[in-house]
């Protein structure tokens, strides 16, 4: 029992101190942005409403629960006269996405181009030393991402490709924490053909779209400051391999920015998006414990989708007993139950979004 109180009370603490980093830490590098004029102070303070709001709503659906006040922890109350607004719907309103997709897409934002040799380094270095205390050791802020991945369509008749979408997977506490981001994303905030075949694949165990040929993703594993070594050497190996040869581009990237390991896709993703070309592409079938969704690339490829209409015009669709609107809307249920269960009185989504201004 004093083992299990212990472990509760390091899992909190750990809550609080990975939340309160992670607004300081974006609320640093978006005020800087605007400071230098890389981002239009507008859409500088919408970004940091949203991430603020997010890792407040965090708190409210964390058990126990967390105010905003403890994740804060500011005497002077600042941030809650500032953004009183933020600090009311995070008890009421939902959030459309997680905290690091937000900084992801800010960051796109301020290098201002989906260069990959431009974005990565960004992101990286945001988050070189977002790690928080964990007993005698260090562990990752729960709230940075474990993988993302980047997604893009090269078009052979016109001869061009589309730039770099990025995603990052699920960061988030808790089993029904979790499920509750991932029914948001479904029925909230992805295009409804990914929402669709992640119902789907939940359902039916098979896939709901195919994409046109040479849509291409590739995905790494984000390693921490402490990882480093062990990340520079799985790289080593893996370039080993192609001593003579041409060194594909994802192991380029990983080798040029130190702490991404290439990573192919788990099983999941690989049933739900068939004719996608992954990369690397996965010799062993890596065994899925998490929920369809859960994956950095549902994001980046409901953000392609959203950009380019071409591509879903070509998007082929399978047909089902269960109707597409019938299985989304289950999922909103689910939702529903889950934020009842944790007893949030929920009144709508949150209507600030960075992106959006
Ligand atoms: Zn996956």
């Amino acid at each position: 029992m004093q083992a299990f109180l212990a472990n509760d009370s390091l899992r909190l603490q750990i809550f609080i101190m990975s939340a309160n980093q992670f607004v300081h830490k974006a609320m640093d590098i978006l005020v800087s942005a605007a400071i230098r004029g890389d981002l239009d102070p507008r859409r500088a303070n919408a970004y940091i409403k949203e991430i603020l709001h997010i890792i407040l709503f965090y708190g409210q659906i964390n058990r126990p629960k967390v105010d905003p006040e403890e994740i804060l922890q500011e005497s002077n109350h600042q941030l809650s006269a500032r953004y009183s607004d933020v600090f009311e719907m995070s008890c009421t309103h939902i959030p459309k996405r997680p905290p690091f997709t937000v900084l992801l897409n800010a960051i796109v934002d301020i290098v201002r181009t989906r260069h990959e040799d431009y974005v990565l380094p960004c992101l990286l270095s945001t988050i070189n030393d977002m790690e928080v205390p964990n007993g005698n050791t260090i562990c990752r802020n729960i709230f940075v991402s474990t993988v993302i991945n980047l997604c893009y369509f090269s078009d052979q008749c016109m001869r061009s490709r589309t730039p770099n979408y990025f995603g990052a997977s699920v960061s988030c506490r808790g089993a029904r924490q979790r499920k509750i981001m991932i029914d948001i994303l479904c029925y909230h905030t992805w295009h409804r053909d990914i929402s669709w075949a992640v119902c789907v694949a939940n359902q039916y165990n098979e896939n709901a779209i195919e994409f046109p040929p040479r849509v291409r993703s590739m995905a790494f594993n984000i390693y921490t400051n402490g990882q480093r070594t062990q990340a520079n050497q799985r790289v080593d190996n893996s370039l080993a391999r192609f001593r003579g040869r041409r060194v594909p581009r994802f192991l380029e990237i990983a080798s040029q920015f130190g702490s991404l390991v290439p990573r192919a896709p788990c099983e999941r993703c690989f049933e739900m998006f068939p004719n996608i070309q992954f990369y690397p592409f996965p010799q062993a079938h890596e065994h899925a414990h998490w929920e369809y969704g859960n994956c950095a690339e549902c994001e980046s490829l409901s953000q392609l989708l959203k950009s380019h209409e071409q591509i879903v015009t070509r998007l082929h669709r399978n047909q089902f007993q269960i109707g597409r609107d019938d299985l989304i809307n289950a999922k909103n249920r689910r939702l529903e139950q889950n934020l009842q269960q944790l007893e949030f009185r929920f009144r709508g989504v949150v209507p600030f979004e960075g992106n959006q201004l």
